[in-house]
C-alpha cells in the first residue's frame, strides 16, 4: 500500500507513541524505507516525544514539589521555636548584678598577703576583673542557678595591686580594700550593644527602601534576603534583651543575639520561599 508524505505525516505521531495499529505502522515503515524526508520527520518526533513518554515525570514533579514546601514549613516552624528557646534560655541564664550592700560581703586578709571574699548570698556567682593597678569584684546572680556559684574566692595579692572594688555598674564603686589613689572610680555599663542596634536599625531602613524600589525584579528578592539579616537582628535583640541596650558583658548576649537571629532568618526564608512559591 503506497501513502502519500501527508499521510504519512499525519500518522507519524501515532507510530511513534505506539498508538498506531498493525496495518498502518507496516504501511509508514514501507514509505519510510524510500523517503528520506519523512525518515528525519519521524527521527525528530523521537526526539522531542522522549521525555514525555516517561510516564511518572510530572507525578515525580508534585512529589519533589511536596517535598520541598514541607522541608521550608519544617524550616519555618523549627527556626522560630529555636530562636525563642534560645531567648528564653538567654534571659534565665543572664547574670543581675547585685548592688553593693555592707550584708552582701566581707573581705578579710589572709596570713599570706591574699584577700579571702566571703559572699554572703546564696547561689551567687563572682566575677573578679583585673585591670591595671586595680581590681574590681562583682557578685552575681540568674534565674537557672549558676554553676559556678561559689561563697568564697581567694584573690592573690599581686592581682589585688593597690585597691579592690565593688563594681555593681550603677555609679561609683565601692572601695572594699587598699586605697583610692585617684580618688574613687566608676565601672559603667557597656554600650556595644546599642550601636550594634544602631548600624542594625540603619541597615534595615536603607536596605528595605532599596527592595522596595526594586520589587519588580530579582535584584529586589535579593535585597529581601539581605534586608531580613539587620530585621533579624533587631528581633533577637528585644528578645534575649528586652527593651535594654546595655550591658556588663557584650559577648555573652551578643552571642545570644547572634544564634537567636540565625534561627529567626533560618524561618524567615523559609516561609518567605514558601510563599513565593505558592504565587
Ligand atoms: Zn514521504
Amino acid at each position: 500500500m503506497k501513502l502519500s508524505c501527508g499521510i504519512v505525516r499525519d500518522l507519524l505521531p501515532l507510530v511513534v507513541d505506539g498508538l498506531a495499529g498493525e496495518e498502518s505502522r507496516a504501511a509508514v515503515a514501507e514509505h519510510l524505507a524510500g523517503c528520506k524526508e519523512c525518515s528525519r520527520v519521524r527521527q525528530q518526533l523521537e526526539q522531542d516525544t522522549v521525555p514525555n513518554i516517561t510516564p511518572d515525570a510530572p507525578l515525580q514533579m508534585v512529589k519533589r514539589e511536596i517535598v520541598t514546601r514541607r522541608r521550608r514549613m519544617v524550616g519555618a516552624v523549627l527556626g522560630v521555636v529555636l530562636a525563642v528557646v534560645f531567648c528564653v534560655f538567654a534571659r534565665l541564664s543572664a547574670p543581675v548584678w547585685l548592688p553593693y550592700s555592707e550584708t552582701l560581703l566581707t573581705v578579710d586578709m589572709l596570713d599570706s598577703g591574699d584577700l579571702l571574699v566571703t559572699v554572703n548570698q546564696p547561689h551567687a556567682g563572682i566575677t573578679v576583673d583585673s585591670a591595671g593597678e586595680e581590681t574590681t569584684l562583682s557578685v552575681w546572680k540568674n534565674a537557672i542557678s549558676p554553676q559556678n556559684s561559689r561563697e568564697t574566692i581567694v584573690i592573690p595579692s599581686d592581682q589585688v595591686g593597690s585597691a579592690l572594688y565593688y563594681a555593681d555598674f550603677a555609679g561609683d564603686d565601692t572601695l572594699l580594700w587598699g586605697s583610692s589613689a585617684a580618688g574613687g572610680r566608676q565601672t559603667l555599663p557597656r554600650l556595644v550593644l546599642n550601636y550594634y542596634l544602631v548600624l542594625a536599625a540603619g541597615m534595615a531602613v536603607v536596605l528595605g527602601i532599596a527592595a522596595a524600589v526594586l520589587r519588580k525584579n530579582k535584584a529586589g528578592k535579593l535585597m529581601v534576603y539581605i534586608w531580613l539579616a539587620p530585621v533579624c537582628y533587631i528581633i533577637a535583640h528585644f528578645g534575649v534583651m528586652g527593651l535594654s541596650t546595655v550591658t556588663a558583658d557584650a559577648v555573652r548576649p551578643l552571642g545570644w543575639i547572634l544564634v537567636a537571629a540565625a534561627s529567626l532568618y533560618l524561618a524567615a526564608v523559609s516561609f518567605i520561599r514558601l510563599v513565593w512559591h505558592k504565587q
